[in-house]
């Protein structure tokens, strides 16, 4: 961790005011305890994340329907809702429960040749997935005992989490995680039922062969890693993928353009 006196994390200015606590993994996900005090990241740094990066990534898919499914309140204590277009989906509280608000016909919401309906959320637009994934990244890295968040090999990543440079040329990994009893951190049965404690989201920084730092994230069902030194995610998604059961993509087959 730094000390104070450090230029700010994302655009290595060292005037500040640096007055607001920093939530790596936004208060939205669920984190109310990972916080960098201040001193790390500027106070116009801190409100540009929060209202142009974070708020339209966590209102559409698929951070906004993992936090409906999952009835995680937002900042103020309000379960959230997710719209597309004209559908909405809202948590009622349980996470086996929700709500539909509708008025069908509805391009949101198609027929499967089985006769369910599904529906299909709006996604977040995967340059603002790339930059959010760096920003939690660097604070997370920034957080941990000897990293060097600012040497130069991380200068692409802040310039493109806050100034977007670069955004549509940053890979990521991206996947769905398959098997949910590895996030349960506890189950008992009182005389109401089963009760199930599950982790909301697992993050791991590493150091690929290469020298790479590559952040991962894991939110409910959804997998992410992106590399915290350059743009390519190729070596991280080739190695994953020979040593797991399920398999990430890279943003580019994901999101064809
Ligand atoms: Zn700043």
């Amino acid at each position: 961790m730094f000390a104070l006196k450090s230029p700010c994390l994302f655009c290595l200015s060292a005037d500040g005011p640096f007055t607001r606590d920093e939530h790596p993994i936004p208060e939205s996900l669920g984190n109310d305890d990972t916080i960098l005090p201040p001193g790390i990241v500027c106070d116009s740094c801190n409100q540009y994340f929060g209202s142009k990066l974070e708020q339209p990534v966590l209102n559409l898919a698929p951070f906004g329907v993992e936090r409906v499914v999952q009835a995680i309140r937002n900042k103020k204590g309000k379960f959230p809702r997710v719209k597309s277009r004209d559908v909405e989906l809202r948590s009622t509280g349980y996470w086996d429960r929700l709500a539909l608000a509708s008025n069908p016909p509805h391009r949101s919401l198609f027929q499967l040749p089985d006769g369910r309906t599904v529906l299909n959320p709006e996604w977040a637009h995967p340059n603002l997935l790339a930059r959010f994934l760096l920003k939690m990244g660097l604070e997370l890295f920034a957080m941990a005992e000897s990293a060097r968040p600012y040497e130069s090999q991380f200068n692409a990543a802040r310039e493109c989490a806050r100034f977007g440079t670069a955004a549509d040329h940053w890979d990521f990994a991206i996947g769905l995680y398959p098997d949910r009893d590895d996030l349960l951190t506890a189950m008992r049965v009182d005389q109401y039922g089963p009760l199930e404690t599950r982790q909301i989201y697992q993050y791991g920084l590493g150091v690929m062969a290469s020298g790479d730092v590559l952040f991962s994230f894991v939110y409910a069902t959804s997998v992410f890693a992106v590399n915290l030194s350059r743009p390519s995610a190729l070596e991280y998604i080739m190695g994953f993928n020979d040593r797991n059961s399920f398999t990430l993509d890279s943003r580019w087959n994901a999101f064809p353009k």
